[in-house]
């Protein structure tokens, strides 16, 4: 029995800083929660039914038997039936009962409850639903506990609802940092060459659907070995990262900058034909050249042109816009070439 794997998240395009920090791991979550359910949660039903506590035991078993639902479907690969915020349902149910027929046992119920929904719903959601438990439970135990247990009670659940946002706020920060890390090229900021995949692939995929259009400009810093030779590594270092963040200063909200290699990128620019995208590498290029990103010496980049086409794969695409480049340079450098509708694919 393996647990279903949480679809990778393609992280480019991941939210830097979501909200619902288990998006992408709930199925996961709720699979192994619905085993946790089944083997600590039963007992208790089945126990509740023998001792009369008829709607208690039901409405306990309804917990099990809807995780489970969702927990098969998702052990065989299908859409969960239930959507998860509506296992609270029960839950809460639950709870309720058990706060009226059991007193101090059942307000322990409330703390898996506030765990249950950071599981189920998004953070702020989450939150929101664990107060109201609150305010909802806290009156319950004074009916029938009275009023020091009510205020301790409600104190340790409030204090309980702090502590898990404050893991998870901390959990959010952490994954954003790992995203970070994870996605982009750590000397430059540029995104990888895996995200540049996923992103082509994407593209790809789309064009062939719909017929939107992109365009990839294939940049290479001109001589930039001699930079090296004659400035030093980390002057090399520093026009880099310069020139990542000029590309990205003119580059426009869709544009993706990824970092292929070495002194090599490819700026992705989405829904653009190759026309207008030549109007955009040229002014890139004069800006570049511009810039004076070295004192002493001119740093010129060459680039490679290539319109998406139809029945194009990613790699073939990639070549197009690299034998263009190869005549950029072949040309003379410091020029856009595009590439043409003769060129071997
Ligand atoms: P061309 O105009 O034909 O592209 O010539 P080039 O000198 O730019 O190309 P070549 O491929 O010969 O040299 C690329 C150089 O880039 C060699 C390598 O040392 C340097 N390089 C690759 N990665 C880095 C890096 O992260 N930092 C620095 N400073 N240099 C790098
Ligand atoms: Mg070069
Ligand atoms: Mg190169």
């Amino acid at each position: 029995m393996i647990p279903p794997d949480a679809s990778a998240p393609r992280a480019a395009e991941q939210p830097r800083r979501s909200q619902d920090i288990l998006e992408f791991y709930r199925e996961r979550i709720m699979f192994l929660l619905a085993i946790a359910v089944a083997i600590f949660i039963t007992p208790f039903g089945i126990l509740d039914l023998f001792e009369g506590h008829i709607l208690l035991g039901v409405a306990t078993l309804a917990i099990v038997v809807c995780f489970g639902i969702d927990g098969i479907a998702i052990h065989l690969k299908k859409r969960p039936p239930i959507p998860f915020a509506f296992l609270l349902l029960p839950t809460v149910i639950a709870i309720g009962v058990s706060l009226n027929t059991e007193g101090l046992h059942g307000a322990l119920w409330c703390y898996p409850g506030v765990l249950l929904c950071y599981f189920v719903l998004p953070r702020r959601l989450a939150v929101a639903a664990s107060l109201v438990l609150l305010a909802v439970a806290a009156p319950l135990v004074l009916l029938s506990l009275g009023q020091g247990n009510a205020l301790r009670f409600a104190v340790s659940l409030a204090l309980t609802i702090v502590v898990i946002y404050i893991i998870t706020d901390v959990i959010r920060e952490l994954q954003s940092e790992l995203l970070g890390q994870a996605i982009t090229d750590p000397l430059t900021g540029a995104y990888n060459r895996r995200q540049m995949e996923f992103a082509l692939d994407d593209a790809v995929e789309r064009h062939q659907r719909t017929g939107a259009p992109a365009t990839i400009l294939l940049i290479d810093i001109d001589h930039f070995k001699r930079v090296n030779d004659e400035h030093g590594h980390d002057a090399g270092d520093r026009v880099l990262k310069d020139l990542v963040h000029l590309i990205k200063s003119r580059a426009r909200k869709l544009d993706r900058l990824f970092r292929m290699g070495g002194e090599e990128f490819l700026l992705f620019l989405a829904d653009t034909p190759g026309s207008a995208a030549m109007i955009q590498a040229e002014n890139l290029r004069g800006r570049i050249a511009e810039a004076a990103l070295l004192k002493g010496r001119p740093v010129t980049v060459s680039i490679g042109l290539a319109e998406l086409q139809r029945n194009l794969t990613q790699a073939a695409w990639v070549k197009r816009a690299d034998t263009a480049l190869y005549k950029a340079k072949e040309t003379g450098r410091n020029r856009v070439v595009r590439a043409d509708d003769t060129d071997a694919d």
